[in-house]
């Protein structure tokens, strides 16, 4: 059995309380590898490392610098199937997605960060009186780094990367859930010839782990990705201590089609932006809102193309949807299922667990569901499943459908479809979420600003934003 081991100072190292943790392979329900169970003495150790190799690493020239983080972005690419696959074992995801989607995206976020990082500059703004300021943004130290389990590379990534980039070091700490591709990762940056202690992973418990990170007196700036849940946690312990923030958190996105949309483009990637990753990712469109006039066509058409989505085995080329993360996972999702039941809704298809039979029949598996009937402001349309489970509800205005899309506690994304160009600008401005997709879902350009507003998130990532969020800005002035 695979033994997962932290990797501190560029060693890898057994936790220091001895214990390990099973970790599941979910299209299975076994247990295949063992996760260190470390706790406050291994992040301790981690951040020493981290600020031992600070000064180096800082002051390292940029060309440098990226030249290391551009090779660990060639090794990523190098060993794309070997990643593929223990990302797909892991997690349950097809692993046609996870070579398609998940390693390809790790391997950008390196390349991404490594060049831009030779690009970043800062202001400079004179005035008349002969003074100059200028802005100098310098690494920071130590950055805590949490990720979340339903894209686990891509998303841990995706934070270490610009933290690296911009010269910082790194404290990260992996879902437990799905630790094994952030292990394949160590591996990874000890080839590149990364130094000892500029990046750093500890392997264990949110409560343990990721507590420790984020109450840690040397780490000043934690980027975390995951439920908003735990975003509170974190952000009643480090906002006392004057931490940087960057929260990223839960989404209840809403997807508004409008009955002059293309109608062919629409349903194609409804189908993905609802049961991508089985529903789990964050900016999946959960609640689809459908004009009146366009309702019945939609329908029958949406139910009749989801119930020829095979739900199967991972490594199954044919298998659209995969197994959910865990056994507590699945039951959270069919949890919510009979809530919907009792909440007035009907289901129109799926709506229980799938045994696809084979060496999966004991594994986590669950049907794409749709269910209609239910009133907008319900907990089922107000709380986040993350699993394959969408409702359907039809609306009259623009002014209703805006009401319906605004009613959450969230602001993450949001999805619209119509062929009508003032509309869509109209709509745009007035949906409360980070990141609108107009006629199109989860085009993600790596410059760009990405972060929730309300409970989704504080902050943004993505291009300048993340160089912003892991450098200090000094304002300097000069009188000549
Ligand atoms: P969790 O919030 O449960 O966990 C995220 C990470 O935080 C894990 O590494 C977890 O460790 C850790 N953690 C748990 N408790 C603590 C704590 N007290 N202090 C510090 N760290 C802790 O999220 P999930 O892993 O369940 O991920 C799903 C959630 O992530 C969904 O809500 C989803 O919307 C959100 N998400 C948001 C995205 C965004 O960009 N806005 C993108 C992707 C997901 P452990 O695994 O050991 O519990």
């Amino acid at each position: 059995m695979i033994k997962i081991r932290n990797y501190i100072n560029g060693k890898l190292c057994e936790p220091m309380s001895g214990q390990y943790l099973d970790n599941y392979d979910p299209a299975q329900g076994v247990v295949y590898s063992l996760i260190p169970d470390s706790d406050e003495r291994d992040v301790a150790a981690a951040t020493l490392a981290a600020k031992n190799a600070f000064h180096d690493w800082s002051h390292m020239k940029h060309a440098d610098r990226s030249k290391i983080l551009i090779r660990i972005s060639e090794i990523i690419e190098e060993r794309l199937e070997e990643l593929a696959m223990a990302e797909s074992i892991d997690n349950g995801k097809p692993l046609w997605l996870a070579k398609s989607v998940d390693i390809p995206r790790a391997r950008d976020n390196f390349y991404f960060f490594a060049t831009a990082a030779m690009h970043f500059a800062s202001e400079s703004h004179a005035t008349a009186d002969n003074t100059i300021n200028y802005t100098l943004r310098t690494p920071i130290g130590v950055a805590g780094c949490i990720s979340p389990w339903n894209l686990p590379l891509y998303l841990f990534t995706w934070k270490i990367a610009p933290a690296l980039a911009a010269g910082n070091c790194v404290v990260a700490k992996p879902s437990e859930i799905t630790p094994m591709t952030a292990f394949l990762l160590s591996e990874i940056c000890m080839e590149a010839g990364l130094p000892p202690g500029v990046m750093n992973i500890v392997h264990g418990l949110g409560p343990k782990v990721g507590q420790a990170i984020s109450e840690h007196p040397d780490i000043p700036m934690i980027s975390f990705t995951g439920g908003t849940k735990t975003g509170a946690q974190i952000a009643a312990t480090a906002a006392p201590m004057f931490k940087k923030m960057s929260l990223e958190l839960g989404g209840k996105n809403p997807n508004i089609i409008f009955a002059d949309c293309d109608f062919e483009k629409m349903i194609k990637t409804t189908l993905n932006s609802s049961f991508s990753n089985q529903g789990q990712i964050c900016l999946c469109g959960s609640r689809i809102f459908v004009e009146r006039s366009l309702y019945e066509k939609f329908k029958t058409r949406f139910v009749s193309e989801v119930q020829k989505m095979k739900v199967g085995d991972p490594m199954n080329d044919d298998s659209r949807l995969g197994a959910v993360v865990s056994k507590p996972h699945m039951e959270k999702v069919l949890s919510y299922i009979d809530l919907a039941k009792e909440e007035g809704g009907t289901v129109l298809t799926g709506g229980h667990a799938v045994n696809p039979g084979g060496r999966c029949e004991s594994g986590w598996f669950i049907a794409p569901t749709i269910i209609e009937g239910l009133p907008y402001k319900c907990r089922t349309n107000m709380e986040e499943i993350f699993g394959p489970v969408v409702t359907i509800m039809p609306f009259d205005t623009e002014e209703e459908v805006l009401q319906y899309a605004n009613a959450t506690e969230y602001g993450l994304a949001a999805t619209l479809w119509t062929e009508n160009l003032n509309r869509a600008h109209r709509m745009a401005a007035q949906i409360k979420s980070g990141i609108i997709w107009i006629n199109f879902w989860l085009h993600r350009d790596l410059r760009t600003p990405f972060g929730g507003m309300k409970n989704s998130g504080v902050g943004r990532e993505g291009g300048w934003e993340s160089f912003r969020f892991f450098t200090e800005a000094k304002n300097v002035c000069i009188k000549y």
